[in-house]
């Protein structure tokens, strides 16, 4: 069976001599002691050898027993070791007298975790029916022990299947079996698979404990059901971190923060501590609503505290100051790393890109090699879409040509749009089109989106229209694409067919996303909506700070561009319109709130217009101030009068 597959393993093994002769080894006791002293300092070349000599030589005394075998396969497992669990593996196929070892259940599951850990699931897979077929009755551990094995290689279903085979041989699931389930129930969408494990838990005999209470926690969590987790925390008999993380993930999936954040304080008040995990929780929703204030916080309390930060926190630490715009911190906390990961690099790298830095990303990028790191294909995205961005079309053809010759990946779905809109972008639209009618898959809708765009920054009507068309088909209910082919014909002087898109939008009950910006004041995140906010608006400090910046733009060249305006409406109105849009809302309630010369972060829903854009350019210069703002495509830092992208977005 797996011989012929095996063995082409062991030319590339080398076995170097024990350090004690066999002679020293009077007794199986002190055989396993040095076998696992050898495998705690990892020397598994030599605990391997000592264990087939002591076989072969056949004392009555150093014969290898299942210790033994246990002992090395968790030494192989902790260290992913394939090619010594794949000799052992052999040797017990081989070896008449040790071959009943293989219908051993703790061998069997370890050599299935073994070479699932190892992603080779089809060996696993091996082993897993090699035991069923010959052991009498399989227990829970070996079926747990595949389960898991699918999981972790992201096959929930198959996880869930060996599950389902287990109880239909009469094997009576305990809490191992349970959280195991759960856990890949989780990773499918229909929550009815985990209800009925859910069912399953309620009457079983063995009371649930913490683990499986977590792992329903996280099912709820997960299929969005939050009424369930509140119901299931609030019954709990005993919780642990690991459940109040689970409870903070589900306010922040819920869109509760200021609950989520509560929950968190709390944890500290009720003496339940925290663990990296709850950092790493806060940190990421932190860096989605660029919540420094927040982030900064969580940093104090990784400095503060005793242990070393494992490597996961720290990358959300990373990606939270990248989408905070403050590259710097992210910079300095990266080389601080005492330990670092391909994500930690990915993550420096992204931050670079998508804040406009791409010379710092290129840089970062072949330090990243010199690292030893190879790079994978979120690497990719991020130089690709970053070149894009910053309008570096050639590099980023290159780039593109090299991801197969030089690191090995394919390009996905993903590479090829940010090709197609670095293309377009830079106005290079038949060459776009070429690379979407040769690509090896279906375009998406994102690809002919982010055509249309380049249609409307370099004017192309009539392609636009063949587009649009298309992608009505593709996404009828995105009204992105309805109020970008608007634009088009708005830009064109079009009003007659603007007037049509917006008839068809009606007609299809499409509504066009308002526009919202978010601006943190401390640890407040104050939200705005575009011709909303008309309190705020009324106000004297509005007013006052409003005429001031007003007066004083328009000395240093400030004239609104009212052509962002759809609608076929007066010029006055139309200026009244863009004066309303949300970010520019955000900018002076943050003016009139932070101190003078302090950054300003505002977040936005969509992207900026060209109007909001070059106000912003201005109010930075005559407020002189910072003002980074985030859109859904990426960062512009607005710097005296200039914006870090140039123009090019
Ligand atoms: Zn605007
Ligand atoms: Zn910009």
């Amino acid at each position: 069976m797996a011989v012929s597959c095996l063995s082409l393993s062991i030319t590339n093994l080398t076995v170097t001599p024990p350090t004690k002769s066999l002679k020293q080894l009077r007794t199986q006791k002190s055989l396993n002691s040095t076998l696992k002293s050898l495998s705690k300092s990892g020397k598994l070349d030599e605990a391997l050898h000592l264990l087939l000599e002591s076989h072969q030589s056949r004392t009555p005394f150093g014969q290898p027993n299942l210790e033994s075998y246990t002992t090395l396969l968790h030494a192989c497992i902790s260290r992913k070791s394939l090619s010594h669990g794949r000799r052992l593996y052999l040797h017990l196929l081989q070896s008449e007298d040790d071959t009943d070892l293989l219908k051993n259940p703790t061998l069997s599951s370890k050599f299935i975790t073994l070479f699932s850990v190892c992603g080779q699931l089809d060996e696993a897979r091996r082993v897993f029916r090699y035991g069923v077929e010959e052991m009498d009755r399989v227990p829970e551990s070996v079926y747990v022990a595949m389960a898991i094995g699918f999981s972790k290689n992201g096959n929930f279903r198959d996880a869930l299947l060996i599950y389902w085979v287990m109880l239909s041989k009469g094997v009576e699931p305990g809490n191992f079996a349970f959280s195991v389930a759960l856990r890949a129930c989780s990773g499918i969408p229909d929550i009815r698979n985990g209800k009925a494990v859910h069912a399953q838990i309620i009457k079983a005999r063995e009371e649930p404990d913490q683990v499986v209470y977590n792992a329903l926690l996280r099912l709820y969590t997960e299929s969005g059901s939050f009424d369930e987790v509140l119901k299931l925390f609030d019954d709990m008999p005993d919780r642990n971190v690991a459940t109040w993380n689970a409870l903070l993930a589900g306010f922040f999936k819920n869109n509760q923060v200021v609950e989520g954040l509560q929950t968190f304080r709390k944890m500290q008040r009720e003496k339940v501590g925290y663990s990296w995990v709850s950092l790493t929780i806060i940190l990421a929703v932190s860096a989605r609503l660029t919540a420094l204030y927040i982030g900064k916080e969580v940093h104090g309390q990784i400095v503060k505290s005793a242990e070393c930060p494992d490597v996961l926190v720290l990358n959300s630490l990373l990606d939270m100051y990248a989408k905070c715009g403050l590259m710097d911190c992210c910079r300095k906390v990266f080389d601080g790393m005492p330990f670092k990961d391909l994500t930690s690099w990915n993550t420096l790298i992204n931050g670079y890109a998508i804040n406009g830095w791409m010379s710092e990303a290129m840089t970062a990028f072949e330090q990243m090699s010199e690292a030893g790191f190879r790079a994978d294909e979120v690497t990719l995205i991020s130089l690709l879409s970053g070149c894009s961005h910053a309008g570096m079309t050639n590099e980023g053809r290159i780039l593109f040509d090299r991801m197969r010759t030089e690191f090995g990946i394919d390009p996905n779905l993903e590479h090829y749009a940010c090709l197609v809109d670095m293309l377009g972008r830079a106005g290079r639209i038949e060459e776009a089109l070429k690379v979407v009618k040769k690509m090896p898959m279906e375009p998406s809708g994102s690809i002919w989106g982010s055509l249309l765009n380049s249609c409307r920054l370099h004017g192309y009507v009539s392609l636009a229209e063949v587009i649009a068309k298309l992608l009505f088909k593709i996404e009828p209910s995105n009204p992105g694409n309805y109020v970008m082919l608007s634009n088009i014909y708005a830009n064109a002087g079009m009003w007659d067919r603007v007037k049509l898109v917006r008839e068809l939008m009606e007609r299809r009950g499409i509504k066009k996303e308002a526009g919202c910006s978010w601006v943190q004041i401390r640890d407040r995140a104050h939200g705005f909506v575009a011709g909303g906010g008309f309190e705020f608006r009324n106000s004297d400090e509005y007013r006052k700070v409003w005429n001031e910046l007003t007066k004083e733009m328009e000395k240093s060249g400030y004239t609104p561009d009212t052509g962002v305006v759809l609608h076929d409406i007066n010029e006055e109105m139309k200026v009244e319109w863009v004066c309303g849009h949300s970010e520019r809302l955000a900018t002076i309630f943050a003016l009139i709130h932070t101190g003078s010369g302090l950054p300003i972060r505002i977040t936005k829903n969509l992207r900026v217009c060209t109007d909001c854009h070059a106000w912003m350019k201005h109010a930075s210069k005559v407020s002189k101030r910072k003002i980074i703002l985030r859109d859904t495509n990426r960062f512009h830092h607005f710097h005296e009068g200039k914006c870090s992208c140039n123009d090019y977005w």
